[in-house]
């Protein structure tokens, strides 16, 4: 393959194939190769008209051995189960989840960027309510998909700090809805905060909790972070998703010798860290140099350069993931 793998976007990039596992009369059926971008569903399909689908996204690194990595495909496997637990789809079994995630690999490999451009295969397994309903109840038919795209280094100047804009003007999620589950509900209803928030020239949102308005809840698709008297803390919210890089960041901050802490963050605490930054498969850490709230004008600054302890998690966990640091942890699948 011939890409220009340094300049690829975060977009999609045709791949030859896909994988697709259809759930009929209770049961899933085998795993299918298509090489179609295209799907065949009816179009009273729940997952069209109710937003009954889930998602998620992982991706795969070349290393300096020519071997493929999958940082903790468990955990998405897991959280997929928990998100169709809780929008009523049919649970994807872990072992169909891997059959699908590795078959979806490997039928793309000339797609997985070389080692040392920065760039990877992100894998995109989606859950789809496929059968026919005019009122509102759960799918009987499910399709559970994997795509793999190529997508670039997300951060092409280097490791650079952005722009938040702290709002109340919109929630992303309710305390009791779904706001914990990897569903795309949950994206539509950010898109008008974000074009707000890139309309100003951020980055992204920062919600807030919905009911009290105090506490921080995630950074659009990302979760928060915030460092100080060598401390990591992260939020503790029912709606917020549970991402699995913050996960895995929780537990190199450990391993360092920091504090490691997930609780309920207010706002007003946003004052007293040393760093602040968002966290999620796409980038890692986009570390946060400032952040306006819309209804004060208030602004949180952090500097114009990535702090020390972000870069250095940034670095550690990028390191474990294309296996230029040992596997420690336990966290890397090598594809064969
Ligand atoms: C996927 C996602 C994240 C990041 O999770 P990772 O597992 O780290 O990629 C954070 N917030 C939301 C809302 C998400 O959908």
């Amino acid at each position: 393959m011939n890409l220009d793998w340094k300049n690829l976007p975060f977009g999609y990039i045709k791949t030859d194939y896909n994988v697709r596992a259809y759930f009929r009369d209770g049961k899933w059926g085998e795993l299918e190769i298509s090489s179609s971008e295209y799907l065949n569903i009816h179009m009273a399909a729940t997952s069209l008209h109710y937003g009954q689908e889930a998602f998620e996204g992982l991706k795969a690194f070349k290393g300096k051995d020519g071997k493929i990595r999958l940082f903790r495909w468990e955990e998405n496997a897991k959280r997929m189960r928990n998100s169709a637990h809780g929008i009523m789809l049919a649970e994807v079994p872990d072992t169909l989840f891997k059959e699908a995630i590795y078959k979806a690999i490997k039928l793309n490999e000339k797609f997985v960027p070389p080692y040392g451009s920065g760039a990877s295969l992100y894998v995109r397994p989606l859950l789809i309510g496929s059968g026919p309903e005019v009122g509102v109840k759960p799918s009987s038919e499910y399709l559970f998909m994997v795509f793999v795209t190529p997508v670039g280094p997300y951060f092409k100047e280097g490791f650079k700090p952005v722009d938040m804009l702290l709002t109340r003007e919109f929630d992303r999620a309710a305390p009791l809805g779904t706001g914990r589950f990897k569903v795309g509900g949950n994206y539509a209803a950010s898109l008008t905060s974000m074009k707000k928030a890139h309309d100003g020239g951020f980055a992204n949102v920062l919600y807030l909790d919905a009911k009290e308005k105090k506490f921080i809840d995630e950074c659009g698709p990302a979760n928060f972070f915030g460092i100080k008297e060598n401390t990591y803390i992260t939020p503790k919210s029912d709606s917020i998703l549970p991402s699995i890089t913050n996960m895995s960041l929780l537990k190199l901050a450990e391993s360092i010798g920091m504090k490691a802490e997930r609780r309920p963050v207010p706002y007003e605490e946003l004052e007293t860290f040393d760093e602040v930054g968002a966290c999620g498969t796409a980038a890692v850490i986009s570390p946060i140099k400032r952040i306006v709230d819309d209804a004060s004008g208030k602004e949180y600054t952090y500097g114009n350069e990535p702090g020390p302890i972000s870069t250095r998690l940034y670095k550690k966990l990028q390191a474990i993931q294309t296996g230029d640091e040992p596997d420690e942890f336990g966290w890397v699948s090598i594809v064969e």
